[in-house]
């Protein structure tokens, strides 16, 4: 729950949202905005339609001579409520009258739009005594918009040549109907632009985005130690005071660290001069001419001293390891390799009795440093017949996977707890009871993982099944 509520609060503070919103409002404003505009045109169209409409109609009765009736039928309603539409309201109130005594047909009455469904009706205005009058007799030629019991009627007021007043009239219904098709056109046109448009909006600024995730992502992928500088031409020109400043700070941690490893280089290097005197020094005393402690103290003396030169040779290959060194890259036999390294380190396995050798068939080449491939072999080499218990076993193997030949080193030994296999590779980690009961610097591993990566190779340590720890080094092949 905690999670999802950082996630949602860190989507909220990107810049990505922000601009997804603000281009999301703009856009649904603006749309919105044009389709009213458009909706209220088509409006006013439309009334400019109906009025124009009626007007042609009245001018053809008045230019055509068309003959309007002088008599009104008798009212069929008793009483008819019509208001001007702008609110002045204009009661006209029936005669009682229900017999009809016209021989003439029927006259239409305004009331025949609705009554009889008529979508234009063309009636006279009388205003005599008992007779039907729908509008008041002086009213002004023109347009009008009255409501005949509760409907709204666009009504066109005139006069012909014989002074008869007429009113041309229709309801507003059709007006109505084009209106509400084109403001459902709007609204089907904004629903749908807005499902259109917001998700273009996230996918291009989603888009806008991607060359910074992928340096994101780049940086993550970054070996610990490179510290080149970000190349950044795909990216938005906004960014480029961000990746100077960050350039910038790269630059200024690789010099740092430089001389950190410098440092560290030249201290192990100061070191050693001494411990060879001192070495030499200790090895000159012949222990036969030495009392029982002295000869103790001194076993105890040359076995502190190879724990230093240990260390120091470790610290300068760490070091070395650490600083970029220019690689060889040549053809190389694996199994020279583990030939040379099985010479080098044969005799500790002779003392333990181990059984130590090359497995199966490793007459492969690659093209790889030498000197850094063969530390990876013989640390890896050192650890497992360190850790391996007398009369246990180490094997030396190949096997090529594809376009990678995968260096493997079985031990027998009781291989690392799951919880500490990354933390082997930590600066002078050394796991629990190993500090006591092993000599060593804790500096191996941190040595081979470097190395790996400068070959552009991969460690993986497993737990075998059998028993034991298999260092598996994937070479690029
Ligand atoms: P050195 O610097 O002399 O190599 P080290 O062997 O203790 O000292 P690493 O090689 O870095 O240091 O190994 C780190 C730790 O990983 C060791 O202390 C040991 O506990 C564990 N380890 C490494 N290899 C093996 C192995 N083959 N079997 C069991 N444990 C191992
Ligand atoms: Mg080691």
């Amino acid at each position: 729950m905690e999670g999802h509520k950082g996630k949602l609060i860190i989507f909220l503070r990107s810049l990505r949202f922000k601009l997804c919103l603000g281009i999301s409002v703009i856009g649904i404003a603006y749309i919105g905005l044009s389709n009213y505009m458009s909706y209220n045109k088509t409006k006013a169209e439309a009334q400019a339609f109906i009025d124009e409409e009626l007007m042609q109609i009245a001018n053809v009765i008045i230019n055509y001579n068309v003959i309007l009736p002088k008599n009104w039928d008798r009212p069929r309603m008793r009483r008819h409520i019509i208001t001007d539409f702008e609110g002045h309201i204009l009661h006209q109130f029936m005669p009682r009258n229900s017999h009809m005594n016209s021989l003439f047909m029927e006259v239409p009455s305004i009331n025949d739009l609705f009554d009889k469904h008529q979508e234009i009706i063309i009636a006279p205005i009388f205003s005599g005594p008992g007779q039907t009058v729908y509008f008041p007799p002086n009213i002004d030629d023109g347009l009008y918009t009255v409501l005949i019991n509760d409907k709204r009627v666009r009504a066109y007021v005139a006069t012909n040549k014989q002074q008869i007043r007429f009113v041309v009239a229709r309801p507003y219904e059709l007006l109505d109907a084009l209106v509400n098709q084109a403001l459902q056109h709007s609204i089907g046109s904004f629903t749908l632009l807005i499902f259109i448009y917001i998700p273009c909006i996230i996918f291009i600024v989603g888009l806008i985005f991607m060359p910074v995730k992928r340096l994101a992502s780049e940086l993550y992928r970054r070996k610990n130690n490179d510290l080149s500088p970000i190349t950044a031409h795909t990216l938005p020109s906004e960014l480029d005071v961000f990746i100077e400043a960050i350039n910038n700070l790269l630059l200024k941690t690789e010099r740092t660290m430089q001389r950190e490893r410098r440092f560290i280089a030249d201290a192990a290097h100061e070191m050693r001069t001494p411990l060879t005197a001192i070495s030499l020094q200790a090895q000159s005393l012949d222990e036969n001419l030495l009392s029982k402690t002295e000869a103790e103290k001194l076993v105890q003396l040359k076995q502190a001293i190879k724990r230093q030169r240990d260390l120091t040779n470790n610290l300068l290959e760490y070091a070395r390891c650490q600083s970029r060194p220019v690689l060889h890259m040549e053809p190389l036999s694996i199994k020279d390799l583990f030939i040379e390294v099985i010479e080098d380190l044969g005799s500790i396995a002779d003392e333990k009795d181990i059984d130590f050798g090359i497995e199966g068939e490793c007459d492969y080449k690659v093209v790889s440093d030498r000197a850094g491939l063969k530390t990876v072999i013989r640390n890896l080499v050192s650890n497992a017949l360190k850790y391996t218990p007398q009369g246990g076993r180490c094997d030396l193997r190949c096997i090529l996977q594809k376009k990678r030949l995968e260096i493997i080193v079985d031990d027998s030994g009781p291989g690392i707890l799951e919880q500490e296999k990354e933390n082997v590779f930590n600066v002078f980690y050394r796991v629990g009871g190993d500090s006591a009961r092993f000599e060593g610097t804790g500096l191996g591993l941190p040595i081979v993982r470097s190395t790996c990566e400068q070959l552009g190779a991969s460690i993986t340590l497993i737990n075998r099944e059998e028993g034991g720890l298999r260092a598996c080094v994937s070479l690029p092949y």
